[in-house]
């Protein structure tokens, strides 16, 4: 019997260096920006596929933004974002308030409350494990509810 209260992937487990040199990515939201051209990459990286130009810097993308699309249970019984055991889920493309896109997931509703064009906003939260057994934590968005807008 394991020790952990959930199953391991270990086909989805992430390299502990890999999970820290992208932190910042998952915590924040930090990607870069082009200071030749000015666009907005995510996750972060350090020569423009635009422009090729390596005049790059840190840029923190919005924390707000809209579904764009959704789904259900697409993910069932892989651990691309952590618990593969709870369904039904929602991934979604999320357009940010500054126009970059994300695929993540939409938590803490029913998914059949979720419609595209809903206001999303971030939280951290765990993701899956890394390959020493230590949660990675990382974004999801929630509904952002009347009272917070
Ligand atoms: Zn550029």
């Amino acid at each position: 019997m394991s020790e952990f209260p959930e199953q391991i992937y270990r086909h989805a487990t992430y390299s502990t260096v890999r999970a820290w040199r992208e932190r910042l990515g998952r915590y924040r939201l930090v990607g870069s920006r082009c200071r030749n051209c000015g666009e907005i990459w995510f996750p972060r990286r350090s020569v423009c596929p635009h422009c090729a130009s390596r005049e790059m810097e840190e840029y923190e993308c919005a924390h707000q933004g809209e579904v764009l699309c959704h789904w259900e249970n697409i993910f069932r019984g892989v651990a691309l974002m952590g618990y593969a055991e709870q369904v039904p889920r929602v991934p979604a493309v999320i357009r940010l308030n500054d126009g970059v896109h994300i695929l993540s997931e939409v938590i803490e509703t029913s998914p059949q409350d979720v419609y595209d064009g809903m206001p999303v906003r971030m939280v951290l939260r765990k993701q899956k494990r890394e390959s020493n057994s230590n949660w990675m934590y990382g974004f999801k968005f929630v509904p952002i509810r009347r009272a917070e807008q």
